[in-house]
C-alpha cells in the first residue's frame, strides 16, 4: 500500500485511490451508479460507489480496515482520510419475493451488475483511470436525450421493486427528464399500493423530492402516475392550478414546507388530525409534525383572524417560525390579504416584533410578589402591553403587574 493518500481526501480522490489500488492488484474496478450519472450531468457527486470483480474477502485483504455493510449483500466500506467509499462486488440480484428485497445475491460479471440496476442512467460504469464509460444499456445517450428508462423489461423491473417508481419520479424531476413511455406505463400499472415499500422509505423519498427546487414537477408526476394516493394514504386528488408548491420558489426548502404546500394545492384539511395522519403515512418526526401543525395553524390564523387581531396578537403570530412560509401559502389563495399583511408587518417591525420582555418570573419574585399559577397570565398580559406600546419601560411594567395581581 505505497499509495496511501494523506489525510483529508476529497471524495473523488478517495474513490480513485481505492479503484487504483484494486487495479494494481490485478482487479477490475469502476465507478458506478449515481456518481457517474452526476459527472455526466456536470454535478460534482458527493459520494462515490466502486464496483469490482474482487470478492469481499479479497477486498478485506487489500484494505485492512474495510468493514462489511448490509451483511448478506457483501458490500464493503473502505475508510481512509476521513472518507469512506462503498466497494461492491459485481453481482446479479436473486429472486424478489416481497416486492422489495432480493432473496439472495450471486456474484457475477459486470454486465449482470449493470443489468440489475434500476434505470439506464444509473447503470453506467466509468473507468476512473481514463474516464472511459462502460455503458451496456445506453445510459449516456438516454441522459443526453433526457430520458429516464428502466434497464430491461420495465414491467418486470417495477414489479420486482416498487421503490423504483418513487426513484423514477425523483430522478425525472430533479434532472428534468421525461419518463420513457413504456417505463411510465409500467409504473402506472404496478405501483398501486407501493406494496412492500416501508413507510420509512416512502417518507424518505418524498422528503428528498419536496426539498428539491423541482418539487412541483415531482408532485405533478406522482399525481399523473397515480402514486399520490399510496404515498399519502389518502384519496387521489389532483392539485389546484394556483400552486402553493410553485410559491416556494427555486431554492431548497425544508420538506415540511413542501408538504404543507402540496396539501394546500390538493385541498387537504389543515387540521391536527390530518397532520397526525400524515405523520403516520410518512413517518414524520415529532419536530416535523409540530412544524406542520404550526404551519396549518398559522395559515388559518392569518386567513381567519389577522384583520381582527390587535397589535400584540399580530406580533405574536408574526414571530412564529411557521409564519413566513404560512404567509407565502396564504398569498397563493388570497393575494390581497397577503399584501395587506405584508404592509402591516412593515409597520409592526418599526416598534419591534419580538423585543426582550421587560419582566420575567424572577423579576416578579424580586418585587416580592407571591409565585403562583397566575404568574404566566400576568407576564403574558404585561408582554402584550409592551408589544402594543402601552408601556414604555420596566417601571411601567412592574406597576402594571402589581395592578393585575
Ligand atoms: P442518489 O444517491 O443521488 O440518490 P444514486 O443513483 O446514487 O442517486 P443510490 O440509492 O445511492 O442512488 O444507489 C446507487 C446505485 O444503486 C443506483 O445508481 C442504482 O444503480 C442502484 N440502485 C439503487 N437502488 C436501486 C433499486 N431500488 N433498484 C435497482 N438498482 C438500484
Ligand atoms: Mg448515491
Amino acid at each position: 500500500m505505497s499509495t496511501h493518500p494523506r489525510e483529508e481526501l476529497d471524495p473523488r480522490s478517495m474513490a480513485t485511490w481505492v479503484a487504483d489500488h484494486l487495479v494494481s492488484h490485478g482487479h477490475v474496478a469502476y465507478f458506478a451508479g449515481g456518481c457517474v450519472r452526476d459527472r455526466l450531468l456536470g454535478i460534482e457527486p458527493s459520494d462515490f460507489d466502486v464496483v469490482t470483480d474482487a470478492r469481499p474477502e479479497r477486498i478485506q485483504e487489500l484494505f485492512r480496515n474495510a468493514v462489511g455493510v448490509g451483511e448478506s449483500f457483501g458490500v464493503m466500506l473502505v475508510r481512509r482520510g476521513g472518507q469512506s467509499v462503498e466497494v461492491a462486488t459485481f453481482r446479479s440480484d436473486g429472486v424478489y419475493e416481497d416486492g422489495r428485497h432480493p432473496e439472495s445475491v450471486t456474484f457475477s460479471d459486470e454486465r449482470s451488475d449493470a443489468a440489475r440496476r434500476d434505470f439506464t442512467i444509473n447503470a453506467i460504469f466509468e473507468d476512473p483511470a481514463t474516464g472511459t464509460l462502460i455503458d451496456y444499456f445506453d445510459g449516456a445517450s438516454d441522459l443526453k436525450q433526457r430520458l429516464l428508462r428502466a434497464v430491461g423489461d420495465p414491467l418486470e423491473r417495477m414489479r420486482e421493486d416498487h421503490l423504483r417508481a418513487l426513484r423514477a419520479v425523483r430522478f425525472t424531476a430533479r434532472f428534468d427528464l421525461e419518463i420513457d413511455p413504456s417505463t411510465a406505463q409500467a409504473i402506472r400499472s404496478t405501483t398501486g399500493e407501493l406494496e412492500g415499500v416501508s413507510r420509512e422509505r416512502i417518507g424518505g423519498e418524498l422528503r428528498r423530492m419536496l426539498r428539491d427546487p423541482s418539487r412541483t414537477r415531482a408532485m405533478m408526476l406522482l399525481e399523473e402516475l397515480g402514486m399520490d394516493a399510496p404515498v399519502l394514504l389518502e384519496a387521489t386528488n389532483r392539485s389546484a392550478e394556483q400552486s402553493g408548491l410553485d410559491a416556494l420558489g427555486s431554492e431548497e426548502r425544508p420538506p415540511i414546507h413542501g408538504l404543507a404546500a402540496w396539501n394546500q394545492d390538493r385541498g387537504g384539511p389543515r387540521t391536527t388530525e390530518h397532520a397526525d395522519h400524515l405523520r403516520s403515512a410518512l413517518l414524520l418526526s415529532n419536530q416535523e409534525h409540530r412544524e406542520l401543525i404550526s404551519i396549518f395553524e398559522s395559515c388559518l390564523a392569518i386567513l381567519d383572524s389577522w384583520t381582527s387581531l390587535g397589535v400584540a396578537g399580530r406580533k405574536r403570530l408574526a414571530v412564529r417560525d411557521a409564519f413566513p412560509v404560512s404567509l407565502e401559502l396564504v398569498g397563493v389563495t388570497d393575494p390581497s390579504l397577503a399584501a395587506d399583511v405584508s404592509r402591516d408587518l412593515a409597520e409592526l417591525r418599526a416598534s419591534g416584533l419580538a423585543p426582550d420582555p421587560y419582566l420575567n418570573g424572577n423579576d416578579l419574585i424580586a418585587e416580592d410578589m407571591e409565585p403562583g399559577p397566575r404568574f404566566k397570565s400576568i407576564l403574558d398580559a404585561v408582554y402584550d402591553a409592551q408589544l402594543e406600546g402601552r408601556i414604555q419601560d420596566r417601571d411601567a411594567a412592574i406597576a402594571l403587574a402589581r395592578s393585575l395581581l
